[in-house]
């Protein structure tokens, strides 16, 4: 049982910054996933964790311990990348039986083991196959499975079901969860895919740029993003998004959406906080799934595409930077051509300063 501590961490690689400052509280027993693009600085996150690089500024500390000087061996993490590494030599049981044999576990209990985690991860009938002639979905399973026999403190697994196909990269995201439970260690996970972090993770820290944007639990950065980055790239589609300029009228403030020729209305919360902040050029945020349609009202667009994919129809809005999406159930009986009457749920609403691209925080 592990927490573990960034506190100022920072990375340089000779003038560039890969990663900013970044403190980070990991709780024990905690699933976190590291989300963010290619390039934001996840994996040299992870790989100060393991002790793989050595941070040039801050510190890690485990359980309140200092990392710094204690080489990978002895940090008591587990780790699976996204290239398998298995002995392609060895049986299954025998990657599998590796890492407690390395610790002189005896063999009774190494078989006891091997046992529940090929049961675990239903490699029970390949358990005397050569791992050579293993497909890759299988070999990953078998990776994660290596690492977790040894029941590290700490797992840490940096987009370990990027090369897998994507049926079993969602039959994984349960099994990972579950093995997660069981052996309640403190994970933390690379992606750069948001559905795996937001259908796993007890809580997403969101970088970009090596800064961390955001630390929070799926539902909070989906529901609260403090900023346009997290609201783009949190959600599938991210957020919509309409420039607009603040304005007072006799129905309180409104958001002039300038080209669409209409006003949104905001809640009294976050007019009191678009006050507060002083701002005027804003962006007018809500999600796609908190749309309805009306027959007269909200906000007038044409519909430009309706893209049906199965249970949910996806209808786009708009055009160029006013262009937003609605999703909806399947029975949307609107047809490119059509023009729709956009209401967002007032709770849905989200306001963001257009300069700086930070949500502007409810008052009241
Ligand atoms: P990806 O998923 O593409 O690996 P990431 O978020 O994990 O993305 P990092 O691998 O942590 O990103 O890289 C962050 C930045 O640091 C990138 O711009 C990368 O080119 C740079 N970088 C990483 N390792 C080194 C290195 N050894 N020398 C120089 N630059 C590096």
């Amino acid at each position: 049982m592990t927490t573990i501590h960034l506190d100022n961490l920072v990375k340089r690689f000779g003038a560039f910054t890969a990663l900013k400052a970044m403190d980070l509280e990991v709780r024990d027993g905690e699933f976190m996933a590291l989300l963010g693009p290619s390039g934001c600085g996840k994996s040299t996150t992870m790989n100060m964790i393991a002790g793989m690089e050595n941070p040039s500024e801050g510190r890690i500390l485990f359980d309140g311990k200092d990392m710094n000087g204690v080489a990978m061996g002895r940090r008591g993490v587990g780790f699976v990348f996204q290239n398998y590494a298995i002995f392609t030599h060895m049986s299954v049981y025998d990657n599998l039986a590796y890492g407690l044999k390395m610790r002189g576990v005896a063999s009774a209990e190494i078989n006891r083991r091997v046992v529940a985690m090929a049961d675990f991860l239903q490699l029970t009938p390949l358990l005397k196959q050569p791992s050579a002639k293993l497909s890759v979905n299988i070999l990953q399973r078998l990776a994660i499975g290596r690492s977790a026999i040894v029941e590290p403190a700490i797992f840490l697994l940096d987009e370990p079901l990027s090369n897998v196909d994507a049926a079993f990269r969602a039959v994984m995201r349960t099994e990972l969860k579950h093995l997660q439970r069981q052996f309640r260690q403190t994970m933390v996970y690379v992606t750069h895919d948001q559905l795996e972090a937001m259908t796993m993770a007890d809580r997403i820290a969101v970088m970009d740029h090596g800064v961390l944007q955001q630390v929070g639990t799926p539902l909070q950065v989906y529901n609260d993003p403090v900023n346009l980055f997290v609201a783009d790239f949190i959600g599938a589609p991210g957020m919509n998004r309409l420039k607009g300029t603040l304005a007072e009228s006799d129905r309180g403030l409104l958001v002039d959406l300038g080209p669409l020729g209409q006003s949104a209305p905001l809640p009294q919360e976050i007019a009191e906080g678009a006050r507060n902040a002083g701002v005027r050029e804003v962006v007018y945020g809500f999600r796609p799934e908190r749309v309805t349609f009306a027959d007269q009202g909200g906000i007038a667009m044409p519909v430009t595409f309706v893209e049906r994919i199965g249970a949910r129809t996806i209808v786009h809005l708009g055009f160029g930077e006013q262009a937003v999406k609605a999703v909806l159930d399947n029975n949307v009986g609107l047809a490119a051509g059509a023009v729709a009457h956009v209401v967002v749920e007032p709770d849905a609403v989200r306001l963001f300063d257009a300069a700086s691209g930070a949500a502007i925080q409810k008052v009241g």
